[in-house]
């Protein structure tokens, strides 16, 4: 589970998420002007993208829970 989606018709390259990200998983596109997800597997699904994009272009799977170690 990790960030799944950017809706590129809503997201108006404002680079707030891509700032957002503690682990720079994300990128604006240098031709599209928008975001792009491009580290998926370092997503850690803290959902910082999610709540910060102000029109709500970013879908971060729901799924995650948050990983525990085992108690041994
Ligand atoms: S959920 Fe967190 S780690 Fe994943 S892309 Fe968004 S800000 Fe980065
Ligand atoms: S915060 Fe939202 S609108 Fe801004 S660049 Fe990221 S996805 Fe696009």
């Amino acid at each position: 589970m990790a960030i799944e989606k950017i809706d590129r018709e809503k997201c108006t390259g404002c680079g707030i998420c891509v700032d957002a990200c503690p682990m720079d998983v994300l990128r604006l596109g240098k031709e599209s002007g928008k975001a792009e997800i491009r580290y998926v597997k370092d997503c850690v699904c803290c959902y910082n993208c999610e709540e910060d994009c102000p029109p709500g272009a970013v879908y971060v799977d729901p799924r995650r829970v948050v990983q525990v170690p085992p108690a041994w």
